[in-house]
């Protein structure tokens, strides 16, 4: 339209985050690995210990238990010898303090040699192996990308909130089991009637990368919508709001969702993969993709794409779809590639810039219960 204003573009002005950097030399970095360590090997040990009630049958038939123990031998050593350093280099002693005592835990309850549990049928468990799993994967890789190649190198690892950004991750993951039931119950109710076990077969003979394309395509056309809709729709926008009211963008920052959002996600998100019902091959590949890029795009990471910028969502594009900056509210709603925001007219990639601001434009609560409550308080 000739009456839009050209945007003076800002650059991000981040506050003083140097008391939460980690530097080298001060113990602080070798007490939160004892720590990370520690907390996760004792959780693992319970995963081994009470395998019916705290990991997924879903996963379990994903990974081989017996070759994660050394996984977990080396998790439970590395959170001693780091614990060890800490204490070498004195200041944070007490994270070291606290790696020590979650490995002595996980020793005392069997350790790395522990016999795995007796796994009897159980519809519903928490996804503590899940939670595990992802957590070590994620803050390895994803770490790495952050530090390698940050966009806002000024940013720490522990920014403001990420106590709060923690807990959704886990709470996510925990109900993890509960999330599939109910998607899975939605699809097969909802969508039932629509299965074509013909077309089902004409699509799983098609060459594998194909089917990936498929699923990318129809899985974003819909969740395309379903996201544009929580924008758009004023008390839909108010569970959809918890997740923009993050302010620091990092690798951890998509997981703050409400609890609504993640179950409508899911359902909708399984709705395409069951009516395709592509090949188990297709299917894993997208499913990794799906989930890494989930992770990615909200990453503090800077890397130049160069011109896959146009094919999938980078970080830039989604950190746009994060942005308060005026000409970028409300845009950027897909989730795969760049393809429908383009076709439906909300595509907002200034390539030269980032935003200068994230989050709200009416702030929400800070906390896990004020922003559950927060869609159902009148305004
Ligand atoms: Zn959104
Ligand atoms: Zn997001």
């Amino acid at each position: 339209m000739s009456d839009k204003k050209p945007y003076a573009y800002k650059p991000r002005e981040i506050e003083d985050m140097s008391d939460r950097a980690f530097r080298f030399g001060e113990g602080k970095i070798s007490g939160a690995v004892a720590c990370f360590l520690g907390v996760l090997s004792f959780l693992a040990v319970l995963c081994y210990q009470y395998p019916t009630y705290l990991t997924t049958t879903d996963l379990r038939a994903a990974y081989d238990g017996e070759t994660l123990k050394v996984v977990l031998m080396v998790g439970m050593w590395g959170s001693l010898l780091f614990g060890l350093l800490t204490f070498a280099l004195s200041r944070y002693r007490r994270y070291g303090a606290i790696g020590v005592l979650f490995t002595l835990a996980a020793f005392a309850l069997g350790g790395y040699t522990i016999e795995v549990g007796e796994v009897e049928p159980s519809p519903l468990s928490l996804g503590l192996d899940w939670l595990v799993l992802t957590a070590l994967g994620s803050v390895v890789i994803f770490t790495f990308l952050e530090k390698i190649f940050p966009k806002y190198r000024e940013q720490a690892i522990l920014r403001p909130e990420w106590q709060l950004d923690l807990f959704y991750f886990c709470v996510n993951h925990l109900l993890i089991a509960v999330l599939l039931l109910v998607a899975n119950y939605f699809v097969v109710t909802v969508f039932g009637w629509a299965l074509n076990a013909r077309l089902q077969e004409w699509i799983q003979g098609l060459p594998i990368l194909v089917q990936v394309l498929l699923l990318v395509v129809c899985a974003d056309f819909v969740l395309y919508w379903s996201h544009r809709v929580f924008h758009e729709v004023p008390w839909l926008w108010k569970i959809h709001a918890v997740h923009h009211s993050v302010e620091h963008m990092d690798w951890l920052a998509g997981s703050r969702n409400h609890i609504v959002q993640t179950i409508v996600d899911r359902s909708i998100a399984m709705a395409p993969l069951y009516l395709i019902g592509p090949d188990k091959a297709a299917l894993d590949i997208y499913v990794t993709f799906a989930a890494v890029q989930a992770v990615l795009v909200h990453a503090n990471v800077g890397i130049p794409f160069g011109p896959l910028k146009y094919l999938v969502v980078t970080p830039q594009y989604h950190h746009w779809h994060h942005s308060t900056d005026r000409p970028a509210i409300d845009t950027n709603y897909a989730v795969h590639m760049p393809l429908f925001d383009k076709l439906f007219g909300t595509y907002h990639m200034p390539s030269a810039h980032w935003p200068a601001d994230y989050g709200t434009t009416n702030r929400l609560p800070r906390t896990f219960l004020a922003q559950l409550f927060y869609p159902f308080k009148k305004s």
